[in-house]
């Protein structure tokens, strides 16, 4: 897990940063003394001295780094600076990338990160800004001992944040006794990274006030929605389509239906601007007829792409995998598993109790079993059916030992109590989803 901490320069920051890693364990990393310690590399100073000159020694002919930094704070767009950052930036690569290889778990402290391809790794953003600038500078003229208009003028070409893009504000009012609230609050979202919504739970139909299978999970940056069944993308805000997977666990109607509400939406949006990168879109690969009508759909803003049981994809932090099972005849069907370092969940799409061996194993210890319930054992169903059975749900939980089993699926016009009922006779940490049901897991 990496976490980034950042703000401008006096900000407190670095005091924030070192006190949350000793909090929750994490390695601190400094990325500006990575960026120092480029000089202790032999050749480094005498590239500078070929590119900048004498003028980056003092008086006894010793490296002044003071010297050369002002040179490229004050022509920061030159090409020799760009030749020397170019130099740097390499060396300070290969070590960020060295401790991000040997440590689990890092907090880097730098105020550049947000232009590096270290943005995208990042788990949690924390930005720490100062209710009040005048502070910030007192602070800092005290620190540095240098002229106010220095400050001001190294503020302006110092990097501007867009503050949707962190997890965490701290207002800091240096107040240091403040971080420990701060460190409490960041530390439960690290105890509960994973958001859940249920956003459709109903199938075959719906009614007014509920959707077709659809389920929302925010975990750390990633956006993941599982399903998108009728009517379902009424209760997703689409402002928050920015990065968003989409995964179908087959396609029938009733779990992909609005994918063209979504795809088409990403398209108006891209136009009007609202909209940067394209939505992905994750399908199985049959029946090649439907995957064909999604893929050469023309009015969307989206990479279509197909899974099947031996795929294996990776995002950040996060592992996902598939298990084929059998649920229908004119249509693959799989098994969906989330994992984090220390989260797995996992969404059984639709499924057959024939299944129930593999299921299990699958599931083998999982924080959350998302299932699918269709059906109840009182209207004598035969065991083995398209789908399951709220008690056949419930043993699968139990037998993989789950922690929690999110039972879903349902026909719209039953009590869902009864679903409820019979599920907890045999597991019982059992929730039944409603639409718009919203926890962290
Ligand atoms: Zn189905
Ligand atoms: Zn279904």
């Amino acid at each position: 897990m990496l976490v980034f901490v950042t703000g401008k320069s006096g900000s407190g920051k670095s005091t924030f940063a070192k006190q949350l890693s000793k909090e929750i364990g994490y390695k601190y990393v400094d990325v500006d003394s990575i960026g120092h310690s480029v000089y202790e590399i032999p050749g480094v100073i005498k590239q500078a001295e070929m590119l900048f000159g004498k003028v980056i020694f003092d008086e006894n002919g010793t490296f002044d780094r003071k010297k050369l930094g002002q040179i490229v704070f004050q022509e920061r767009n030159s090409e020799r600076v760009k030749d020397f950052s170019d130099l740097t930036w390499h060396y300070m690569q290969s070590q960020i990338d060295k401790i991000l290889k040997e440590n689990k778990n890092v907090i880097l402290d730098w105020i550049l990160l947000p232009h590096t391809k270290y943005w995208k790794m990042l788990a949690y953003k924390i930005l720490v800004k100062p209710i009040d600038d005048k502070l910030r500078f007192q602070k800092l003229l005290e620190r540095d001992k240098v002229k106010i208009e220095y400050l001001e003028l190294r503020d302006k070409a110092s990097i501007q944040y867009n503050e949707s893009d962190f997890n965490y504000i701290i207002r800091n009012d240096f107040v240091e006794q403040k971080n420990k609230v701060h460190i409490n609050l960041v530390k439960e979202y690290f105890n509960k990274p994973i958001q859940f919504e249920a956003l459709g739970t109903k199938s075959p139909f719906a009614l007014p006030d509920s959707a077709c299978p659809s389920y929302y999970l925010k975990i750390g940056d990633n956006k993941i929605l599982l399903d998108c069944g009728s009517g379902s993308h009424r209760f997703f805000d689409m402002d928050n389509l920015e990065n968003l997977n989409i995964f179908v666990s087959h396609l029938h109607r009733d779990h992909y239906n609005d994918l063209f509400n979504y795809m088409y939406t990403s398209y108006s949006l891209k136009n009007l601007g609202r909209l940067k990168e394209k939505i992905n879109i994750y399908l199985p690969t049959s029946p090649t007829r439907i995957v064909e009508d999604i893929r050469t759909e023309k009015l969307t803003y989206s990479n279509v792409y197909t899974f099947d049981k031996t795929s294996k994809l990776k995002f950040n932090n996060l592992n996902i995998e598939f298990l084929d099972v059998e649920h229908s005849q004119v249509t693959d069907c799989y098994a969906i598993k989330i994992s984090t370092p220390d989260k797995k969940i996992v969404y059984t799409g639709d499924v057959s109790y024939s299944n129930k061996d593999k299921l299990v194993e699958f599931s083998k210890d999982c924080d959350a079993l998302i299932c699918e319930s269709s059906l109840l054992k009182k209207y004598n169903f035969p065991d083995i059916n398209s789908h399951l059975t709220a008690a056949q749900a419930a043993t699968v939980a139990k037998e993989s030992n789950a922690k929690k089993l999110l039972l879903t699926h349902f026909w719209a016009e039953e009590n869902l109590s009864n679903y409820l009922e019979e599920a907890k006779e045999i597991f019982d940490n059992t929730v039944v989803l409603r639409e718009q049901d919203k926890f962290y897991l």
